[in-house]
């Protein structure tokens, strides 16, 4: 039996690959913001019509240039406990302290309710994830930060190719970071980037990731956080095949709709939103229930994975007294299952007796 995980990455044909590659042994530009670079900024730019994208080495880095841009190097910045480790673990690095809102139970991303009695006089930012591809509150997410004179950072890792009220969700917030990681909707390998609007942070991000210098003059501190020619001629031959993966997503989700039983509750979708299929979370009625339908799965070679377990605010290094009671149950009791473009009907009808 093939084991089956929670996702399958995508490969474009191998042909489509080498001829761009075949540019790349032309040039002798293997990395350092070559053609293929700029040509997927400029296309990813285009594709969700926002003014500045910048491609970046990984998402968990353009999380950490997002705070760094915008200033922020201390102090307190109110985030998720339900997203990946990596929202908590770019606040930690930059030397921030995380606070943590609780999440709403319908769509598992930050309550904008519950931001507001945080903030303190130190708080610098809110960095709050679009999780499942689900659209953050940003209307009232923006409404607290502007009372308050703070940024809004979105983790968008799982948000390419949403359309939230008529424009992309990753064109919400201050700055946008998305992960093109290979286990994402869309991928370049490895890789992330940013979204910006504002022209002197595009500037200074520019910069950054390529240790703050133009030749020989030294403007800022920098890092290394560019992506090479090999990695951006990944994602310009995906980018080709996105919209038909996302197609394919959407069909295996509707037959997971129909075939789920109804103990398993699905959140709904969300007014406004057009998504982007990229995971299919469940709830179980308790962690119980979970930790019985893995063994059942496993027993079959089926692999669902616990997005997202601990919450954030239980990760055992953090000694962080703050509960989130909504984000600790939920991570309890949640899973996605297996969803990749190539999954037959008969695959998904197989989990879903086994469920
Ligand atoms: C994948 C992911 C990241 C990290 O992205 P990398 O490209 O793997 O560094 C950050 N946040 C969320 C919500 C993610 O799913």
């Amino acid at each position: 039996m093939v084991p089956v995980y929670v996702t399958k990455a995508f490969l474009p044909p191998k042909d489509e690959y080498l001829l761009l590659l075949n540019r790349i042994w032309q040039s002798r530009i293997l990395t350092n913001q070559g053609e293929l670079v700029q040509e997927l900024e400029r296309k990813i730019a285009e594709y969700l019509q926002v003014p500045h994208f910048l491609y970046l080495s990984n998402g968990t880095l353009a999380l950490q240039l997002a705070l760094h841009v915008l200033g922020i190097d201390g102090g307190e910045v109110i985030t998720t406990p339900f997203s990946y480790v990596a929202t908590t673990s770019a606040v930690l690095w930059e030397r921030c302290q995380p606070v943590y809102a609780d999440i709403e139970p319908e769509h598992f991303c930050m309550d904008p309710a519950a931001i507001e009695p945080l903030v303190t006089k130190n708080t610098r930012a809110i960095l709050a994830t679009h999780v499942f591809g689900f659209a953050c509150d940003t209307e009232q997410i923006e409404a607290v930060a502007k009372r308050h004179h703070i940024p809004v950072i979105y983790d968008a890792a799982h948000a390419f190719g949403c359309i939230y009220r008529g424009r992309s969700l990753l064109s919400y917030g201050d700055i946008a970071a998305c992960s093109f990681h290979a286990t994402k909707v869309f991928h370049t390998v490895e890789g992330g980037g940013c979204v910006l609007h504002c022209d002197e942070h595009c500037h200074a991000m520019d910069l950054a990731r390529r240790f703050g210098h133009h030749y020989d003059n030294h403007i800022q501190l920098g890092i290394n956080a560019k992506n090479s020619e090999f990695h951006a001629a990944m994602g310009l031959c995906n980018l080709k095949y996105f919209e038909r993966n996302l197609e394919a997503r959407k069909t295996v989700s509707r037959w997971y709709d129909e075939m789920l039983p109804d103990a398993i509750v699905r959140p709904a979708p969300q007014k406004g939103l057009s998504g982007n299929y990229g995971y299919y979370p469940v709830l179980f009625p308790s962690e119980q229930a979970l930790l019985h339908a893995f063994e059942r799965l496993a027993e079959k070679q089926i692999f669902p994975r616990r997005y997202f377990y601990p919450s954030l605010n239980r990760l055992p290094y953090l000694n962080c007294r703050a509960s989130c009671p909504v984000s600790e149950d939920i991570a309890s009791r949640i899973a996605c299952l297996p969803l990749f473009p190539e999954m037959d009907r008969e695959l998904v009808e197989r989990i879903c007796r086994e469920l």
